[in-house]
């Protein structure tokens, strides 16, 4: 079973890819997810940012008030300490999770597919500041589309304008860094049947 890093921009279509896929029996691993679940009420993640930067930054239902860190941290976009010290108790909580779940799926003997898909948004943007790919990783899949395209759709899924979009994609890597980095590039400027058609002609040849 290869591991593979699925990404793309902002509305390229990944949640869309991964859920053909799950019909064709392949998983994914959904990094987003899981840096969600590493704060929620009761773990030890929301428990360190708390005592990090303080106990306003919890809802009143336990829940972490995202709105408040995120002001936190952009007050002063040039102070990169607190966004450092929110990724330094994050990413390794993230990653352990990350691995147990790939973990998991390599000792099921029931999971026979040959991939698992695992998830990450930022993947490009992480490996252009390490200058490698993470060596648990077996592929690379990029989600390619028209910058059009991508606003387009994100903005009828989100119901946001356009400068928020375009913002958005000018603070990810470009298409083409995430093309150099691609094992698989999928074109996902037609509709879903030619999608689709892209991941048959992938798994009839795996
Ligand atoms: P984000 O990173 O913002 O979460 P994403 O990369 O997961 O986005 P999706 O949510 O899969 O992207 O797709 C964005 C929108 O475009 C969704 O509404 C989805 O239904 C639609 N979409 C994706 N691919 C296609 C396609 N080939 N044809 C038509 N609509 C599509």
């Amino acid at each position: 079973m290869k591991i593979i890093g699925l990404t793309g921009g902002i509305g390229s279509g990944k949640s869309t890819f991964c859920a053909l896929m799950a019909e064709r029996g392949i998983e994914t691993v959904d990094t987003d997810q899981i840096a969600r679940e590493v704060v929620a009420p009761g773990t030890m993640g929301l428990q360190q940012v708390l005592a990090e930067f303080g106990q306003a930054m919890q809802n009143s239902d336990g829940s972490l008030n995202r709105a408040a860190l995120r002001e936190d941290i952009f007050t002063n976009p040039a102070d990169e300490v607190p966004r450092k010290k929110l990724e330094g108790i994050l990413h390794p909580l993230i990653q352990a999770e990350t691995q147990r779940q790939i973990w998991a799926y390599q000792q099921d003997a029931t999971y026979q597919a040959p991939y698992l898909l695992v998830a990450i948004p930022l993947l490009v943007e992480g490996i252009l500041k390490t200058g490698q790919k993470p060596s648990y990783l077996d592929e690379i899949w990029v989600l390619d589309c028209d910058e059009a395209t991508q606003i387009a759709r994100a903005r009828q899924r989100d119901g946001v304008t356009q400068q928020q979009i375009e913002a958005i994609i000018a603070s990810q890597a470009t298409r083409a860094q995430r093309r150099t980095w691609a094992d698989w590039v999928i074109h996902n400027d037609a509709d879903l049947t030619n999608l689709k058609q892209q991941i048959n002609a992938r798994l009839t040849n795996p």
